[in-house]
């Protein structure tokens, strides 16, 4: 408990947004060029978005997001909205701890200049949200192509220079082996980082098995199979190993079959360390309030295991 659990308990019992957006959270599961949310774009580019449809892959969101969003950013000033939203996003829902994982692609709205897509991040930051703990995350994917991999890794040892990152992800097909990214993550070790990779989303457990083994991360994003394997559970314990969940994606992407599917609750009933996080505000349009009430409204969970989830969060570095 601290000294907002009775408020947000409150709250949460009630179904009360506003007051729910008041108490203090964090979001450290969240894609920078899809963090936006689709409320402020749609007032600032005077567009109407269309809602995003139940999928049952991430390719068919990758799909849908570039068919009905991606273009509506095209230029520097457009995409510059995006940083600026997340930003207003977390004064609005009180996130007082925000991780966003940022593409090094999309310094091409930058003069492919890394230091002037960092300066830009950093000019919104400060503007909005100078006082919120900020985690600035690197965002590799893992492809079957050594040729690409090299690529990004050349580039991101090259980031590490900056010492802005602190953080590292790895996305991508979860059937690729992570091991190309095997010395990059050691150094990313080495500077001090949190080391995060996507899997257990899609797949079974045992690519959450292999990632842990090949790169010796210290988070997963998502890591929800891992619910099918009492003893990689006990492993990810062990190793005090953090699963960032995002109960709206796994919904949307067909993953789980709806709020009260059973692998966040067998997660949490073994003891499991886990966030609550929105993942891509942008299509999902689900703020993080909105996703402690569907947990809660789901009967899946107490108002006390939900408070619990938020607590891991704030006690999160
Ligand atoms: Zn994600």
């Amino acid at each position: 408990m601290d000294c907002y659990s009775s408020l947000f308990i409150d709250a949460l019992t009630r179904g009360d947004l506003e007051a729910l957006r008041r108490i203090p959270k964090s979001d450290l599961h969240n894609h920078q060029s899809r963090a936006a949310n689709k409320h402020d774009l749609e007032k600032w580019l005077n567009v109407t978005l269309p809602p995003f449809p139940k999928v049952s892959s991430l390719t068919e969101m990758d799909h849908w997001y570039r068919q009905n969003i991606r273009g509506l950013t095209p230029t520097r000033e457009t995409f510059e909205l995006k940083i600026k939203s997340a930003f207003c996003e977390a004064i609005r829902e009180n996130i007082v701890l925000l991780c966003l994982s940022i593409g090094p692609g999309d310094m091409q709205y930058f003069n492919n200049d890394i230091q002037e897509f960092i300066d830009t991040i950093e000019k919104y930051r400060l503007e909005i949200a100078p006082e919120i703990t900020f985690i600035p995350e690197m965002s590799l994917c893992r492809t079957d192509n050594e040729v690409m991999n090299q690529f990004q890794i050349d580039t991101s040892l090259e980031l590490l220079k900056l010492n802005y990152f602190k953080s590292v992800d790895l996305v991508g097909d979860e059937n690729v082996s992570p091991a190309p990214f095997r010395d990059f993550y050691q150094t990313c070790r080495e500077h001090g980082m949190i080391t995060k990779i996507h899997v257990g989303e899609s797949t079974s457990y045992e690519n959450i098995e292999k990632a842990i083994s090949e790169l010796e991360v210290s988070d997963i994003q998502h890591g929800i199979s891992a619910s099918e394997s009492p003893e990689l559970m006990k492993l990810l314990k062990e190793k005090k190993i953090i699963l960032h969940v995002c109960p709206t994606s796994n919904v949307m992407l067909s993953n789980t079959c709806d709020y009260t599917s059973p692998q966040l609750r067998t997660l949490i009933d073994y003891g499991m360390k886990v966030t609550l996080n929105t993942d891509d505000l942008l299509i999902f349009d689900s703020t993080i309030s909105e996703e402690y009430i569907k947990l809660y409204q789901s009967g899946n969970f107490t108002v006390h295991e939900l408070d619990d989830i938020r607590l891991c969060g704030l006690q999160y570095s």
